[in-house]
């Protein structure tokens, strides 16, 4: 475990777990898998200090998947309320994933669903708590999922997936978010914020300063791919070859069906933000969904 501040620690990993602490009391910082989650607890009894309850950033497996494990050990699990469904019935998450229906089989796997649905104890709505003698405030961050938060304690804020650094950026190549609006709307929002340090949860703990400059690169890669499918779609395209230009301009190549359906998504996010926008528009016609520029827009 790291260090930040006083009383603020973090397991770095694929997925950062924080642990922030006050008099012997602490709450974790999403779990990600049983294996990171018995290290923070055994880290924890190590130095004196009773891990009480886990806040779940936002429930996708990466960030929740070590809370059957806390749940067993007594650690009270805790959700903003979108979130918590997905907690409570982590198959819903894979539906999503999954065009809503039933998940295929090859979704339900460690990185798509979580091995069990945990109860949740606590509901937090953003703003100012106090649990266990320990003061901090949640903050809304959606986008990346549409009740995702963010944790701010002393003067280290931990804002989860709301937006993708560079390690994260090379793998996906195009941030998931499930709205992009809200996204946008969330990267406005940390832009006015101003804190000692900022914690993703898939990269290093961040200066202001270089939070503002991730910032302006994930709002350029937001752009960047709207224009690429408005120039794209000059004429009719189905929903396939949207996909395909998007993957091949942007070097993306699924090696399976999960990763597959995990890019299509990605893209089909940016669709829809751009059909709520009158940017685009669709047509069915011939058994055939048409998607097009929007050419009676102005501007
Ligand atoms: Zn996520």
């Amino acid at each position: 475990m790291k260090e930040l501040m006083k009383g603020v620690f973090i397991l770095p990993g694929d997925t950062n777990i924080g642990l922030i602490t006050k008099d012997g009391y602490g709450l974790m910082i999403d779990s990600y898998r049983e294996k990171s989650a018995r290290d923070v607890i055994k880290f924890a009894f190590n130095n004196g200090i009773e891990i009480k309850g886990v806040i779940t950033t936002h429930a996708h497996v990466d960030h929740f998947g070590g809370h059957d494990f806390l749940f067993e050990k007594g650690v009270e699990i805790i959700s903003s309320p979108i979130e918590e469904a997905v907690v409570k019935y982590p198959i819903l998450g894979t539906m999503g994933m999954s065009h809503g229906v039933y998940p295929l089989s090859f979704l339900q796997n460690e990185h798509f669903l979580a091995d069990k649905p945990v109860p949740v104890d606590r509901v937090l709505e953003q703003g100012e708590h106090e649990l266990f003698g320990i003061r901090f405030e949640l903050f809304d961050l959606p986008g990346h999922t549409l009740g995702q938060i963010g944790v701010l304690f002393k003067d280290a804020f931990f804002i989860a997936d709301s937006l993708f650094c560079p390690k994260r950026m090379a793998s996906h190549k195009v941030p998931f978010h499930k709205c992009i609006e809200r996204e946008l709307d969330t990267l406005d929002f940390l832009e006015k914020t101003n804190y000692r340090l900022y914690v993703p949860s898939h990269g290093d703990p961040m200066t202001k300063y270089e939070l503002d400059k991730m910032i302006d690169l994930n709002r350029k890669i937001i752009q960047e791919i709207e224009v690429e499918i408005l120039e794209f779609l000059d004429r009719p395209r189905e929903l396939f070859q949207i996909y395909d230009y998007i993957f091949e301009k942007r070097n993306m190549h699924p090696p399976n069906g999960s990763l597959y359906f995990l890019l299509q998504n990605t893209i089909l996010s940016y669709l829809s933000h751009l059909e709520r926008k009158g940017d685009i528009t669709t047509n069915a016609y011939d058994r055939k969904l048409y998607w097009q520029r929007n050419t009676n827009r102005k501007g």
